[in-house]
């Protein structure tokens, strides 16, 4: 990415044609789309990318097989059809994962989610009539994509299909005891989706745009006639206050959306609230509870269900959803201690555990910006549709949606600056690569870099995993892992500094590695692995030895302020 410094003097001296205010996966996928039609952009991100939401999801991109439930027909088939993109544009970070619904005790998989599973399968049908070529059958997770594999028809899912008590088990070993005798095996998608918000705000800067994180929008700028013509920031690390000038302003902020002007957004009779959902989300040790390949579908009560899914060599359980009325002031949301509650007693129930808290390896939460609508059913029937919506000013709001159609949602928020100017600039995001996918195999050598290092960069940088090898060339040190078993370098920490904004160690624990998530204790504030990642960004940032304190300190209070396990 552009240097941050760079980034800011363009944004205070240059006009744009468009301003994105929120740097999660709308405001990138807005900012991308926008570039990619000829537009001069600006993006701004008050904290970090993808600091609200985008980096608190389940990972997966997918149709929803619940939303079948509320017969969001519509949004399903959508997200379906971006799911299968999505594999094709970015296939080194957007992955097909096999899902079980395991049946015990010779009892048939349950009838009800067959007919769903069918739904989905039919659904899910490529879109694009082309030449019958062979598909990439329901690929392994852990494969490494080809680097070929850039077209749309290449990659659709097997049928559902029921599948043995054996097979359920060498996918999701952690059923042993349960000894399931059939099951459902279907696919859906799995991401990294602080990861995707990073690889999608790089080729917006390669199509001309200028993205900063730590700018908070605190004003619209207008001109006499009322029409919004910028916004007003304020630096985060300096204080200093300046004007994005812009003929067009997206608002993205997800669930913070209805904060910008919310005297416009509320004049307007039309114009829908943020009705914030939390969900929370737990890590436990592969060896805790092992999935292989698959993840599995949880049954948590009262007809509910979480994900068990294999994630970055941990287990991910999720998601809570519940209404959140705590402050939304900064982009900190812990997880809900009942909710962890919730998800360790939905796992002990199920797969015959008797996991506890201090098993944890990492929690975190984020708040879903679902629309409403005034019905009273709670959050968790409320459709994820996205909203678009135009205020008096001319500013344009997208929010609500999901991290699965941020490619839509993008459209539909630059359909309307097209239309309303009368351009003829058509939407290209269809097909252009997100980032590019590298094999294994063609990565360096570098002394001293775990060989289970190698799979896990090229997964999360694609053909970029080159240059972080070649950072981890410079010294030995930073050809060593972060943590002991995960596969995270140093090198990535240095990286994050010079390549991807990353300013503290928040950014670079929880957003560029997803270790906080993943290692919580391990990376508690105070311990040896939060100085070692301080001491090599002091390095990278100049920061002298009073910065250095303050950063761990700053450290130590957002790992309390997001309930890292370990911190408190
Ligand atoms: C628990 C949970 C699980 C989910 N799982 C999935 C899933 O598996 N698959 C899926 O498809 N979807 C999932 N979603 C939905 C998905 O994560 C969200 O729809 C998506 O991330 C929202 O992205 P966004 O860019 O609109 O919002 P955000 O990511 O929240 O981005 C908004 C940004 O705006 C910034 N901002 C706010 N105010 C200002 C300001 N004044 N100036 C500058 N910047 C500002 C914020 O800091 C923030 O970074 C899940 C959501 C939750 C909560």
């Amino acid at each position: 990415m552009i240097v941050r410094a760079d980034a800011l003097e363009a944004l205070a001296s240059e006009t744009f044609d468009v301003v994105v205010v929120g740097g999660g996966i709308t405001g990138a996928g807005v900012a991308f789309d926008a570039s990619t039609r000829g537009y001069s952009v600006a993006l701004v991100e008050r904290a970090d990318f993808a600091a609200g939401t985008s980096s608190r999801s389940s990972k997966l991109v997918h149709g929803g097989l619940r939303y079948l439930q509320n017969f969001d027909l519509g949004l399903v088939r959508e997200a379906l059809l971006e799911r299968q993109l999505m594999v094709a544009l970015a296939p080194h970070l957007v992955r097909p994962l096999p899902l079980v619904v395991a049946a015990f005790d010779g009892e048939r998989p349950d009838r009800r989610t067959g007919v769903g599973l069918n739904l989905y399968d039919v659904m899910s049908v490529e879109r694009l009539r082309r030449p019958a070529r062979p598909r990439l059958r329901g690929r392994d997770s852990s494969a490494p994509s080809p680097p070929q594999a850039r077209d749309p028809s290449e990659w659709s899912p097997e049928r559902h299909r029921v599948i043995s008590g054996e097979e359920v088990l060498e996918l999701v070993p952690a059923l042993a005891t349960r000894a399931p005798t059939s099951g459902y095996l279907f696919y859906d998608c799995q991401t990294d989706d602080a990861r995707l918000v990073l690889t999608v705000l790089a080729e917006a800067e390669r199509f001309g745009a200028v993205c900063a994180n730590g700018v908070e929008v605190t004003e619209l700028v207008r001109t006499g006639a009322g029409r919004a013509a910028g916004v007003r920031v304020r630096e985060s690390s300096g204080g200093a206050e300046f004007v994005v000038r812009a003929a067009n302003v997206v608002n993205a902020t997800g669930v913070w959306a209805d904060r910008l002007r919310p005297q416009e957004l509320y004049d307007e009779a039309e114009v829908p609230r943020i009705s914030p959902s939390r969900g929370t989300h737990i890590t436990l040790r592969h060896e805790d509870l092992p999935l292989a390949a698959g993840g599995a579908i949880v049954p948590a009560g009262g007809g509910r269900t979480i994900f068990a899914l294999p994630w970055l060599g941990r287990t991910l359980l999720g998601t809570t959803d519940n209404d959140y009325g705590g402050a939304l002031e900064n982009h900190h949301v812990p997880p809900g201690a009942g909710d962890i509650e919730y998800l360790l007693d939905a796992t002990n129930k199920y797969f015959g555990t008797n996991l506890d808290a201090a098993d944890l390896t990492g929690a975190y939460a984020g708040v879903r910006p679902l629309i409403s609508t005034g019905d009273p059913k709670k959050s968790v029937d409320i459709s994820r549709k996205a909203e678009l919506y135009e205020t008096s000013s001319g500013m344009v709001t997208i929010t609500g949606g999901k991290l699965t159609t941020w490619r839509r949602m993008a459209k539909l928020a630059v359909d309307r600056l097209v239309e309303r100017e009368a351009r003829d600039a058509p939407c290209r995001t269809h097909e252009i690569p997100l980032g590019a996918p590298v094999a294994v195999a063609d990565l360096p050598q570098v002394a001293g870099v775990p060989e289970g290092s190698y799979a896990a960069l090229a997964g999360r940088y694609g053909h970029a995993a080159h240059d972080v090898l070649a950072v981890a060339r410079e010294r030995a040190e930073l050809a060593q892992p972060i943590v002991g078993d995960l596969p995270d370098l140093l090198a990535e920490v240095v990286y994050a500094a010079r390549r991807e904004q990353a300013r503290s160690l928040g950014d670079v624990l929880l957003r560029r590695t997803r270790l906080g998530l993943l290692a919580g204790r391990e990376i508690a504030a105070g311990g040896d692995v939060a100085r070692r990642i301080a001491g090599v960004l002091a390095a990278e940032l100049g920061w002298d030895d009073a910065a250095l304190g303050g950063a761990l300190r700053d450290w130590a209070a957002e790992a309390t302020a997001e309930g890292v396990v370990g911190s408190a």
